[in-house]
């Protein structure tokens, strides 16, 4: 444990990232907290608040001039976040549009994807996942007239395991594969930290006629993803968590070109998709623009976008690739840490780097609740899930080795005191 702990200063200077820490306001009084919930709500950049403001100052100086005549100008604004966005999923830009918010998207997406015909009609998704996906699809079912005790098909672990075997879910689409026209899985298991072989199971689904489509609110911004190569369907994802974009900021949509290029594909639809050249004509046809642009409902909000670029900078600065390589070596430092710690402690999370995210999911023995207050008067802020499951995100971009040496000798103190 003591060696443990020592190593952290020597972790943290070689850290070819480090300086990003300090492109964040840490929250804390006197001192920052020690942050894990990036997972949760990712941190304010210092640069939002000035591209926030620029937004508010030429809209106060041109009013409806500052469509085409601000710094940055409103009309195309959302296409400066297209090509950075694209760079943190691994897509072609053309494949991603920042719109709406995280499930009104799977709403989009699936309006476009999920499309049951005869008796390939079911969805395959998590049995225990985020619940604003589950119901997401159910509805979508019950607009389909079907249901889900008969046309959704939920993951489990086997019994007495907690997390999903890959070769279990490879299983269930070649067993079930005739009968399901779409998969919706969420890329990290919110809970568990569980990251899911997302190329092979595209591939897996592809050999079955299958639509293979992703929740990304705990990959993007925080697992290396290449949804263009690996020939994901769609995606879509929250920009508040990972990509610390402000509280319930916009969220991306990634719709591969092989679909979003066809105007053929179907989709619901609102001006803002709609040709650039001749939208203002305010034609009664629609002529969707080539892309995931052509998804857009509305004249998009600025403001948030505004700080979605604040945030977007910083991570075409650092490269998802240098964040990744350090996410795993810190994650991997608080593995080792929570080990050291003794019986009461089992850590959830795979322990394969490349089955997991920046979390890890914790069990401690005779935890309760009220933990997260004496952690957080010791300066830690972390997530506690019934009955006794704390989650914990070092974030590669803000969060140092040694708030994790810090961490793990607060939980320490606790155990012993407990
Ligand atoms: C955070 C999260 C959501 C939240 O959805 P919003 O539409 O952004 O409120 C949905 N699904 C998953 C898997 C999440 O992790």
């Amino acid at each position: 444990m003591n060696t443990w702990i020592e190593k952290a200063p020597q972790l943290d200077s070689q850290d070819p990232v480090r300086s990003f820490r300090d492109e964040f306001i840490l929250p804390g009084d006197t001192e920052p907290y020690r942050y894990f919930v990036g997972n949760s709500l990712g941190l304010q950049p210092k640069r939002t608040a000035g591209y926030v403001n620029e937004v508010l100052e030429d809209w106060g100086r041109l009013g409806v001039m500052g469509h085409f005549d601000a710094r940055h100008p409103w009309f195309p604004y959302h296409e400066n976040l297209t090509g950075p966005m694209a760079e943190v999923v691994g897509a072609l830009p053309d494949e991603v549009v920042v719109m709406n918010t995280l499930t009104a998207n799977l709403h989009l997406l699936m309006a476009s994807f999920y499309r049951p015909t005869g008796s390939k009609e079911r969805i395959l998704m998590l049995g225990d996942g985020f619940p604003s996906d589950r119901y997401a699809v159910m509805s979508q079912l019950r607009l389909h007239e079907r249901n889900a005790q008969d046309h959704l098909i939920a993951l489990k672990p086997r019994t007495g395991d907690t997390l999903l075997r890959h070769e279990d879910i490879l299983e269930v689409i070649e067993r079930e594969g005739a009968s399901i026209a779409m998969i919706l899985l969420e890329s990290v298991h919110y809970r568990t930290g569980q990251a899911f072989r997302l190329k092979e199971l595209a591939e897996a689904a592809h050999e079955q006629g299958i639509v293979f489509g992703v929740d990304l609110a705990h990959g993007a911004g925080n697992l290396h993803l290449k949804l263009h190569d690996w020939g994901v369907d769609f995606a879509a994802w929250c920009s508040y968590k990972y990509l610390n974009a402000s509280p319930g900021g916009l969220a991306g949509c990634f719709i591969h070109q092989k679909w979003a290029k066809d105007p053929q594909t179907p989709r619901l639809a609102g001006w803002w998709g709609h040709n650039k050249e001749t939208r203002f004509r305010m034609d009664w046809n629609f002529d969707p623009i080539q892309g995931a642009d052509g998804w857009q409902l509305s004249n998009p909000p600025i403001l948030p976008m505004a700080a979605l670029r604040a945030s977007l900078e910083i991570f075409h600065e650092a490269g998802m690739d240098r964040l990744r390589a350090k996410s795993v070596q810190l994650t991997g430092y608080l593995e080792e840490g929570l080990r050291s710690l003794g019986e009461r402690v089992s850590v959830l999370s795979p322990t394969a780097p490349d089955e997991r995210g920046c979390q890890l999911s914790v069990r401690i023995e005779g935890a309760q609740a009220d933990w997260i207050g004496r952690f957080k008067e010791k300066g830690v802020v972390l997530d506690f899930r019934e009955p006794d499951v704390f989650r914990l995100a070092p974030v590669p971009l803000y969060n140092s080795f040694q708030d994790v040496a810090d961490l793990v000798s607060i939980l320490q103190g606790i155990l012993q005191e407990s």
